[in-house]
């Protein structure tokens, strides 16, 4: 049976005093709720902090990005071992921010993959399509195009120790929200789709949805039989919606 996860991803927002207030009203909010899964993926330099508050407690952290090689003359770079240095358990990997204004190609993004289950962390992989290939009717292509390239180098298998987030490009940071059918048949088609190669990592995979999720409309996105959980960018910034969140994905 798949729990449903919730993970925050700060993306480029916060700061120590911020963090700490968010974070305290999160764990406290977090104390009652059950039978799901709670994350916050933070800027680098905040997993100390991440890690300091939340270690004990039901929510875990991760970062937003790593660096596919694992150690060298790479300046700027983090790498898997040091997330796991600082308690991570996610990387998020292939972000729509990071393929378009980063150069996260497809094959980057599979060597991140790659880096990052290496080092023991969970990767979750984004993916999804632009309002222009919606409309061009290719968000199928689009969307398995993204997920072959890690499967086509890695293996079907990789995913039993990831997580998926289909992420329509247009529904992050804008406000408009797949309905809960887009999304859900997007959804069911990757599941389809995995299916085909491996029923069993079809079935446990945790496909999450991103885009504009908040308190509002989580419930009926969770609803969705292949909906399990979120990705959420800017309601996670406040701790009163990204708790509503978390109670929504409780089973
Ligand atoms: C995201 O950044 O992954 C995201 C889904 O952002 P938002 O919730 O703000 O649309």
């Amino acid at each position: 049976m798949r729990e449903k996860l919730v993970a925050g991803n700060w993306k480029m927002h916060g700061g120590l005093a911020q963090n700490e207030a968010l974070l305290e009203q999160v764990i406290a909010g977090m104390e009652n709720v059950r039978g799901m899964g709670c994350a916050v993926c933070v800027p680098f330099p905040y997993l100390f902090q991440a890690q300091s508050m939340l270690h004990g407690t039901a929510i875990s952290w991760g970062a937003q990005n790593l660096s596919q090689h694992d150690k060298g003359a790479f300046t700027g770079e983090v790498s898997a071992s040091m997330l796991l240095d600082f308690g991570c358990r996610y990387a998020i990997v292939g972000h729509s921010e990071r393929r378009a204004i980063f150069g996260d190609d497809d094959a980057t993004v599979a060597l991140k993959f790659e880096a990052a289950q290496r080092a023991g962390l969970i990767p979750i992989l984004c993916v999804g399509e632009t309002l222009a290939e919606r409309e061009s009717g290719v968000t199928e292509a689009v969307v398995a195009r993204q997920i072959d390239a890690v499967t086509g180098k890695l293996g079907v298998a990789a995913l039993s120790k990831a997580v998926l987030a289909y992420e329509p490009v247009w529904a992050i940071g804008t406000g408009k929200t797949a309905s809960p059918d887009q999304a859900q048949a997007v959804h069911a088609f990757i599941r389809g789709k995995i299916a085909g190669q491996s029923k069993d990592v079809a079935e446990n995979l945790v496909i999450q949805y991103g885009g504009s999720v908040k308190g509002a409309n989580a419930a009926e996105l969770f609803a969705m039989p292949d909906i399990d959980g979120g990705l959420i960018g800017g309601a996670a910034l406040d701790a009163q919606e990204f708790l509503a969140i978390c109670r929504a994905a409780q089973r």
